[in-house]
């Protein structure tokens, strides 16, 4: 099988499905969840149009508070005198304005994700561009690396990623597909979560990082301990040398101690893990994670 020869429109599908499924076993309702997959971020009409309508208004509000509070009653005057002659004459003006702010917000903001959530109208979105992109960086890392025997190892799920992914190579299977099921599967379960604890980035990643975990099964492989060992390692020195870690990387930080402080489980109790998720403060998190003792 070659990068390109693997169907990522049934492979999200069925990793969105699976997602569902396993919160629904696990007593967590996910219900009128919808998924949408995107070829890139230029799919996104939906988002889109509901940014640009917001944009569009806040720069009518912003105009119309230039042209009421402006203190100089002259500068006032001239002020609405000019822009008013402009609208008047252009009005498509603010449009164009409101458009190219929100290509510009869009680009800004989902440049590199995989996935979006857009939770007033129940929906995530995957996008495939990135999700390749991703696959294709983790084949070309793999192929430096001389893997022989079937094992655990960690990949990063995103380019700058400090808190690794255990990823399970199996030389028997196909790599590209696995290594796509796997990219497809973390960003999914991600978006999904975000269900449950809606636009909180930390407390989204704790609970994503233990969802892959258990899902599949991870806990059955002992070496995989030693990828979440070293994941709490780094995570500790990033906070005793005080450097920033985005709510991403602190989440995840967070997810592998819970898994740590649970090694003998082969499952853990979702519903009480989402209440002490819930809970806990930023502070909290950083707290446990300085803290916390391996051996
Ligand atoms: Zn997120």
């Amino acid at each position: 099988m070659t990068r390109d020869d693997y169907d990522l429109d049934n492979i999200i599908k069925s990793s969105f499905e699976e997602a569902i499924e396993y919160f629904n076993k696990n007593g967590i309702k996910v219900e009128g969840l919808k998924l949408k997959i995107a070829k890139s971020i230029w799919s996104f009409y939906d988002i889109f149009i509901s940014r640009f309508i917001i944009i569009l208004f806040i720069i009518s509000v912003f105009i119309y508070k230039i042209l009421y509070h402006a203190e100089n009653i002259l500068i006032r005057n001239s002020l609405i005198i000019f822009i008013i002659a402009i609208l008047m004459r252009y009005p498509i003006i603010i449009f164009i304005i409101a458009f190219f702010m929100t290509v510009g917000y869009l680009l800004f903001l989902y440049q590199r994700s995989q996935g979006v959530h857009f939770l007033p109208d129940k929906k995530i979105f995957i996008i495939k561009k990135h999700l390749e992109e991703t696959v294709n960086r983790i084949l070309d890392d793999l192929s430096h690396s001389n893997i022989k025997d079937s094992s655990v190892i960690g990949i990063k799920s995103s380019k700058n990623s400090i808190v690794l992914h255990p990823f399970y190579i199996n030389m028997k299977k196909d790599i590209v597909n696995d290594l796509v099921k796997t990219i497809t599967d973390i960003v999914v379960i991600h978006e999904t979560v975000h269900y449950i604890f809606g636009n909180d980035e930390r407390k989204t990643s704790t609970f994503e990082f233990l969802v892959y975990f258990y899902k599949n099964e991870f806990y059955k492989y002992p070496e995989v301990y030693e990828i979440i060992e070293e994941n709490i390692k780094i995570c500790k020195t990033y906070i005793e040398e005080n450097k920033e870690l985005d709510a991403y990387e602190l989440g995840r930080c967070y997810g592998n101690i819970i898994i740590h402080k649970n090694k003998q489980s082969t499952n853990i109790n979702i519903k009480d893990i989402i209440e002490e998720i819930k809970n806990l403060s930023k502070k909290d998190v950083i707290d446990t994670i300085r803290n916390y003792k391996m051996y």
